[in-house]
């Protein structure tokens, strides 16, 4: 049996780790399947030859597994009873067997398994890796569906949810905008071109807009016969276009697809956008993203807030220690600033000692206490580092940001902040609202 695998990209395996079931009474199938599904996605695989194998891994060891791939006949099971056995746990299953005809693969549809393949013909074992891949893939996909009509969102609700995706309904264009202000990620958008109630080519510019063109896959369906709609769907900007009625099993394999290249495009963004040293997101993904966060925060009336932090004196800890040392001082500083700045904010190596902060719906009284306690913590670190404990101290500037500015002009501002933190002494914030209180307490 061949399996010809992936040519190696360089990437790590799609599904690295991913435990699947194996059930397989064959000694040479299970060496094949399991070397292929191995080699082609990094799965996890653990192998049993009897019902009587799977029920005590599963009950008796409490092992648990995202997908089996199971024979329909074993010797203790010569009639689909493990299939039956694991949809009852709820264990997605794809069946890979020989006793395979039209019958059979009408008892597969009425089931509901998550995939069948035959184990005849040259490209078995290819066709099995690569039904495993979709299986899987869909189980990690995050797919918004959008119609007016209550029929088609249910029909595509029940048919992506049966395959493991996570589906997020919107009933309309300004519904499933507001879904994506409020922060919603999603891999694909599966949009019911007809029933969207908006124009096709105004919903996916929001979408872009609000998302950037590489964060979501635009999947349209439409149910009008009129042939313009597909191409026109697909010059706004779409992904990829399909009439309904569809086959479905065509349908999932699109859907798929476009997963998988979403998938794909965004590990390739988080590499191109993460800072090698400490980890965190780069200046190119601060510079990329604020702008948006901004935009959104403006939209909603909510308030945000900048920051520049910037190590003091680092260059002289440079010199004193070494540059390697210097290394391991900027990994420990990322490290306590990521402790204290999580989510919804944004926090960013911007080059050098110098760390951006976009603090998202977030007034600058609150803004304030966050970077006074990033100093405290980091005021109070002992840093080890090649035998020595380091301490030191970090300045920060901090403007409110009132909307109708530019990206440069916020951070000019909290540029101007830091330099007067400096030049007071160093190891403090300094914003506005310091000025105003320093000011409001002399007086
Ligand atoms: P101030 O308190 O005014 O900020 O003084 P400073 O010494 O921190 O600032 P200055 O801009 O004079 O020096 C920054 C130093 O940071 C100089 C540079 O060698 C060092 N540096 C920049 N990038 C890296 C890096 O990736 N690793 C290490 N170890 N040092 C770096
Ligand atoms: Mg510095
Ligand atoms: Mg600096």
């Amino acid at each position: 049996m061949k399996f010809r695998g992936r040519p190696r990209t360089g990437y790590a395996p799609r599904h690295a780790g991913t435990k699947i079931l194996l059930v397989e009474d064959s000694s040479t199938f299970t060496a094949a399947a399991s070397q292929a599904l191995g080699e082609a996605l990094g799965a996890d695989i653990q192998h049993c030859s009897s019902l009587a194998q799977v029920q005590d891994l599963i009950e008796t060891k409490g092992r648990a597994f995202a997908l089996a791939v199971v024979d329909l006949n074993g010797p203790d099971a010569p009639d689909g009873e493990v299939l039956a056995y694991l949809q009852k746990r709820g264990v997605a299953t794809v069946v890979f067997t020989a006793a395979f005809n039209d019958e059979t693969e009408e008892q597969m549809l009425a089931r509901r398994v998550a995939g069948y393949v035959s184990k005849c013909g040259a490209e078995a074992l290819d066709e099995l890796c690569a039904r495993v891949d979709q299986v899987l893939t869909m189980m990690d996909a995050r797919v918004l569906i959008l119609s007016r009509d209550g029929q088609m969102l249910d029909m595509l609700d029940d048919l992506l949810a049966a395959n493991g995706c996570q589906v997020v309904v919107a009933e309309d264009g300004a519904d499933a905008l507001t879904l994506l202000d409020e922060g919603l990620e999603i891999d694909v958008a599966v949009v019911d071109i007809g029933a969207a109630g908006e124009s096709a080519f105004w919903l996916l510019q929001q979408i872009h807009a609000r998302c950037g063109e590489d964060s979501v896959r635009l999947f349209g369906l439409s149910t009008q016969a009129h042939k313009t709609v597909g191409p026109r769907f697909m010059r706004s900007g779409g992904d990829d276009f399909m009439s309904v009625p569809f086959i479905t099993d065509e349908f999932l394999s699109r859907v798929g697809a476009l997963v998988r290249l979403q998938k794909r495009m965004t590990a390739l963004k988080d590499l191109a956008s993460m800072d090698y040293l400490t980890s965190l997101p780069n200046r190119r993904h601060f510079f990329e993203n604020g702008p948006r966060m901004i935009e959104h925060a403006v939209r909603r009336g909510q308030n945000s807030c900048i920051a520049i932090a910037d190590i003091d004196h680092f260059k002289r800890l440079n010199d004193t220690y070494g540059h390697e040392v210097g290394d391991i001082v900027l990994r420990d500083v990322a490290v306590c600033l990521k402790a204290c700045i999580g989510k919804p904010h944004l926090l960013a190596r911007l080059g050098g000692e110098e760390f951006g902060i976009l603090f998202s719906n977030c007034d600058i009284g609150e803004a304030t206490g966050i970077c006074e306690a990033v100093r405290k913590r980091i005021a109070s670190a002992a840093i080890e580092a090649d035998g020595e404990t380091i301490s030191l101290t970090i300045s920060i500037g901090l403007a409110a940001i009132q909307g109708g500015e530019t990206f440069d002009n916020y951070l000019n501002a909290a540029d101007q902040f830091l330099y007067m933190a400096k030049h007071a002494g160093r190891d403090q914030v300094m914003s506005e609202y310091q000025l105003i209180r320093a000011i409001a307490s002399s007086a």
